[in-house]
């Protein structure tokens, strides 16, 4: 099959909120009056982001998921991607089902890929996403403010637990990966609370390499230190068993592929966090506040400072 049809056959749907979609040297697109334009790219490589032989519709749904979090995180409305992938072979059920998982997703959060490149190479996945966001309201890192709250959605750790569990690290019974293995493959972005923030949080962030990892990059944009309460952190029943371990503290401060947000709101916002919670049927936890300095305190619930020994994923460390 020539890369052309290949293209043509799973990568290409209708486009109707685009100008011009796939299938010309650029894509056209007009932002809606008075929107910034939010641009951002994650790349999802075989080996390092996942196993070579994973299941192809997961992936493709992943591949998006991730870009999509990043739009969340800033609360921008995900509108456009494209996806740029380099590919071993010409598998044509791989492609399917991959494209699939991509589309179902894509449907799921009305993106539309617009464009993309097809290569032969290493398997190699880069999505880039253009979401919507008014003048002035996006979520970033660096407007942290000393006594604020922080929060964080869902709960932290099962994608680190399942991996763990995957790499033969430890041991989980069938129905506990069975229950934690969607945290891992099939993460949920939460674009719904990204763009409810938008007028409440002064900072927020999506957790990809590990909760004190990311929660470190708010501190450090924003000049603050803050102090959490280990007890505080929201833990599902699964991983609840293994906490009093270092494995299950690992993952939970320092797991990655957790594509939950952490953000930071005054205390003044703490009501009105809590019925955002209700509203959106999704868990919002406060953990721990913003305070002067610098870096990250974590306490244990008697009080006493936490030694770290991970603090999450780092390419290059
Ligand atoms: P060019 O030679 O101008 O770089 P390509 O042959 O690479 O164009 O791509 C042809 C068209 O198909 C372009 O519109 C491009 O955006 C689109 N495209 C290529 N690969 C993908 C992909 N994996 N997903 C979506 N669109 C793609
Ligand atoms: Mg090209």
């Amino acid at each position: 099959m020539s890369e052309f049809s290949l293209i043509q056959k799973y990568f290409t749907r209708a486009t109707p909120s685009a100008v011009l979609g796939v299938g010309d040297d650029a894509a056209l697109v007009r932002v809606s009056a008075g929107m910034e334009l939010a641009i951002s790219t994650d790349m999802l490589v075989s080996g390092t982001h996942f196993f070579p032989d994973a299941d192809p519709f997961k992936l493709g749904r992943k591949a998006l998921a991730v870009n999509i979090s990043d739009m969340a995180a800033m609360g921008a409305q995900p509108r456009w991607a494209t996806l740029a992938i380099a590919l071993p072979a010409e598998d044509e059920a791989w492609l399917e089902r991959f494209s699939a998982g991509f589309f179902a997703l894509a449907d799921e959060y009305q993106v539309e890929l617009i464009g993309g490149d097809t290569t032969h190479g290493p398997l190699n996945l880069s999505v880039t996403i253009l979401g919507e966001v008014p003048p002035g309201k996006a979520l970033r890192r660096d407007g942290a403010q000393a006594d604020d709250e922080i929060w964080v959605s869902g709960t932290l750790g099962d994608a680190a637990l399942a991996l763990a569990h995957m790499q033969g690290r430890l041991k989980l019974d069938e129905a506990c990966f069975t229950a934690i293995a969607p945290a891992l493959h099939s993460p949920l972005p939460r674009v719904g609370l990204g763009i409810a923030l938008r007028d409440i949080a002064h900072s927020a962030i999506d957790i990809s390499d590990g909760f004190l990892a990311d929660m470190g990059h708010i501190l450090e944009r924003s000049g603050m230190a803050a102090e959490i309460r280990f007890d505080k952190l929201p833990v599902s029943t699964y991983l609840r068993q293994y906490v009093a371990q270092d494995l299950g503290k690992q993952c939970v401060l320092a797991g990655g592929d957790v594509y939950e947000l952490c953000f930071t709101a005054s205390a003044e916002n703490h009501a009105q966090i809590e019925n955002l919670s209700a509203w959106l049927d999704l868990p919002l936890s406060c953990i721990g506040n913003i305070v002067a300095g610098s870096g990250c305190k974590v306490l244990a619930a008697d009080g006493s400072v936490m030694t770290i020994k991970e603090t999450g994923y780092d390419h290059f460390a």
